[in-house]
């Protein structure tokens, strides 16, 4: 990680002598997640504009204004028009929209309203589904756990909550305990979304939904995720329908880029198509978890391209897994463009982010930064949980096993592979330094007779064991 930030640095240095801070090597990127075509039930003017299909779409939506990227998240299901062969065909079509000025991502929106509600889901290039003939991979109807377990599986891949609602999601915002497999699998949820059936192409049909509350409740109960922004078109109105903006923060315009970006949660919600919200904690971005011995340290920088002033830019500071939503504890006198605030807390863990009003009105919601204040290194808390998961399991000798597991924080990781006598007979990774985020390890089954074993992960001074059956 630290070896990451000093190239990063480095490579920017021409650009830092004029910055403030670190961030140099991020630009903005304005888009929208959530969208559909007639490949699933949008492009439902298709009679009167002719689109009908993802690339007609994507190249509409590159023709927006202040619009870098367009994921088109068709649904996963045939109730609501989707069909495996379209689902091949509209990830072939991003990647022929996409340009050097334009990226055209595709995901899903997988799951039922009635059902337990929508989740986005990104960084995965298979079907999740339960119907016949008409998946990928096979996920059950209504079962979010198992879809968040799919996507722990695929490093790079992850979820966003959609229009979400209190209950949904087996009441993941709410009433459920908290959730491992959930918080390594969710990357945010939306500021608004929609009007999801708007056929403005002006610009000027702005949602005044909020679901904000869901964001704040989720912080509260310990999880990582940032704030998105969604239109949900299901009309040909791409980027259109409204001004507000997805805000990414990516060092260049690809595909790859933006979908590293949004894993690390390195965006934020803006009701304003070009404001520039810059946030750091100890010269970290927006999205990061962080742990260090230093008082965390924050700077916020605000710019708006059309010198549009901010009212109000204000900090909130909140303690994950406290269950009290987040509280202001910094704000900037109007007309201000920068925020620094130095948390006079000596340990414990705390999240940050910023909103701003602009003059207008327009509100731009950050997603935070998690800082685990620790007097050293040698009393950092272990890590909460790795989340190891071993697939598929009981294996066949024919197939690998995979180990998946998310790490919170960069620490050396060792995995063996133990015998039913105990007997270590496999070393998997031997004290190797990981970053943060989600891994896998590959288990070579076809070296291990059949019988019972037990994965052994060490991790930030835990040992966590796993059962693994190997089948004749
Ligand atoms: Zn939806
Ligand atoms: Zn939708």
């Amino acid at each position: 990680m630290l070896l990451i930030r000093i190239l990063l640095t480095a490579a920017a240095l021409p650009l830092l002598a004029a910055a403030a801070h670190a961030q140099a090597p991020y630009q903005f990127f304005y888009g929208n997640l959530h969208a559909h075509t007639g490949y699933s039930d949008g492009n439902q003017d298709s009679v009167a504009t002719g689109s009908s299909t993802p690339l007609q779409s994507y190249q509409f939506a590159a023709a927006s204004l202040h619009f870098d990227f367009l994921g088109i998240s068709e649904h996963n299901h045939a109730q609501a028009g989707m069909r495996l062969a379209d689902y091949a065909r509209g990830r072939a079509q991003a990647t022929q929209a996409t340009t050097p000025s334009f990226v055209a991502l595709h995901g899903t929106e997988w799951g039922i309203i009635s059902g337990g509600g929508h989740m986005l889901v990104y960084g995965v290039n298979q079907l999740f589904g339960w119907e016949p003939g008409n998946y990928d991979v096979l996920v059950p109807r209504n079962d979010y756990q198992a879809l968040m377990r799919q996507i722990n599986r695929r490093p790079g891949a992850f979820a966003l909550f959609a229009h979400p609602q209190t209950s949904d999601y087996g009441g993941l915002p709410s009433s459920a305990p908290f959730s491992p497999t959930a918080d390594s699998a969710l990357v945010g949820t939306p500021f608004r979304s929609g009007p999801a059936n708007s056929a403005n192409v002006t610009y000027s049909n702005p949602s005044t939904s909020t679901y904000e509350s869901i964001y704040r409740a989720m912080l509260a109960k310990g999880y990582h995720v940032g704030i998105s922004l969604d239109h949900d078109n299901h009309n040909t109105t791409f980027g259109r329908t409204t001004d507000a903006r997805l805000v990414v923060l990516a060092p260049a315009l690809t595909e790859a880029a933006l979908l590293t970006a949004l894993r690390a949660r390195r965006f934020y919600a803006s009701d304003d198509w070009n404001a520039r919200l810059n946030f750091a904690c100890n010269n970290e971005p927006i999205g990061s978890i962080l742990r260090d011995p230093a008082a965390a340290a924050i700077t916020v920088a605000y710019a708006d391209p059309d010198n549009e002033r901010a009212t109000s830019i204000t900090l909130m500071r909140g303690v994950p897994g406290s269950g009290i939503p987040a509280v202001p504890v910094a704000t900037a006198a109007a007309g201000a463009t920068a925020l620094s605030y130095t948390d006079p807390a000596t340990a414990g863990t705390a999240y940050y982010y910023v909103l701003v009003t602009q003059a207008d009105g327009d509100r731009i919601v950050g997603s935070p930064i998690w800082y685990n204040r620790a007097a050293g290194l040698a009393t950092v808390p272990a890590a909460p949980t790795l989340q190891l998961d071993v697939f598929p399991n009981p294996a066949d000798p024919a197939q690998p096993v995979t180990l998946s597991y998310f790490l919170p924080a960069a620490t050396p990781l060792t995995a063996d592979v133990l015998d039913a006598l105990g007997r270590s007979v496999l070393t998997l990774s031997a004290s190797q330094f990981q970053p943060a985020g989600p891994h896998t390890l590959t288990v070579p089954t076809n070296t291990l007779p059949p019988g019972l074993y037990t994965i052994r992960v060490l991790a930030a001074g835990t040992l966590t064991h796993r059962k693994l059956v190997i089948g004749q």
